[in-house]
């Protein structure tokens, strides 16, 4: 009987830890997950447009603050990229406006978190003009690289970004004023790739101009000019550019990139470029 009993009362013990094991890990994954839950805006969902001034013929640039929110980007010297890029989007914006030649607007003006579709998505419902997006890069423990680099979209992300665009089934889609919908899918491609080269064009030459107006002013990196598949780029119809503003895991850079004089420095070399990109764009 003893036996028995041993048996059972160990058997109880054994389901009792196993239950409050298991119940236990559960309650604590449930807790890690709440803590790590983020919320994420729906795919295809309209994020909220930013104020802009009225259409008064002057040319409208989207300024792009990259990262927000949950994600912080790069980190490095006490920077947070977000933050940082976010105080660069705004002295911008303040110089573009205080000159008053065009238009501006910003994808986010606080610490909220937009996805890459989201971002170039703004800047085709407010029918811009152009598109920035602003970065700063990381380079790890490798604190000896800096300078500013460049970015559009490669050739190839460009082709297959216009693939998608003119397979999309949304007969709402305007491209330079022309509603695809109405148009044929061997039209709609067309004129979607002769958009996109366009587009393309138009986006290298604002690369240009911003590493012509900063030379001497800006410290760029030796391969300062670059094109890769970046998602927020993808805008077929408005001509899109990534500025990686520097390497903040480098020290002299990121007391650079933090200090007043250098976000005004930065701010009047990318308020040139933009004004003499648009004077060209008008004289053509
Ligand atoms: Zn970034």
């Amino acid at each position: 009987m003893s036996g028995r009993l041993h048996i059972f009362v160990v058997a109880v013990l054994s389901a009792t830890l196993a239950a409050f094991l298991a119940f236990g890990s559960i309650t604590w994954a449930n807790d890690r997950l709440r803590i790590a839950r983020v919320t994420l805006p729906a795919p295809g969902s309209v994020p909220a447009l930013p104020a802009v001034d009225a259409d008064d013929g002057r040319p409208l640039v989207v300024i792009d603050a990259g990262h927000g929110g949950h994600d912080p980007g790069a980190a490095g010297q006490g920077l947070v990229e977000k933050a940082l890029v976010l105080d660069l989007a705004r002295i911008l914006r303040d110089e573009l406006e205080a000159e008053g030649d065009v238009r501006v607007a910003l994808t986010r003006d606080d610490d909220s978190y937009l996805l890459h579709e989201e971002r170039f998505e703004i800047a085709r419902r407010l029918d811009a003009d152009l598109f920035l997006s602003i970065h700063a890069d990381s380079a790890g423990a490798a604190t000896e690289v800096a300078g500013a680099s460049i970015y559009t979209l490669s050739n190839e992300a460009s082709s297959e970004a216009a693939a998608r665009f003119s397979a999309r089934e949304n007969a709402s889609d305007r491209l330079d004023g022309v509603e695809l919908g109405d148009q044929n899918d061997t039209v709609s491609t067309i004129l979607v790739e002769l958009s996109q080269r366009r587009t393309q064009e138009r986006s290298a030459e604002f690369a240009r101009l911003i590493q012509r107006e900063g030379d001497g002013l800006l410290r760029f990196h030796p391969q300062a000019r670059r094109s890769a598949a970046l998602k927020v780029l993808r805008a077929p119809d408005i001509p899109s550019v990534l500025f990686e503003s520097g390497f903040i895991t480098n020290e002299a850079e990121a007391e650079r990139l933090a200090s007043q004089e250098g976000k005004r420095r930065f701010a009047e070399v990318m308020a040139r470029a933009i004004r003499i990109y648009f004077a060209r764009q008008q004289e053509s």
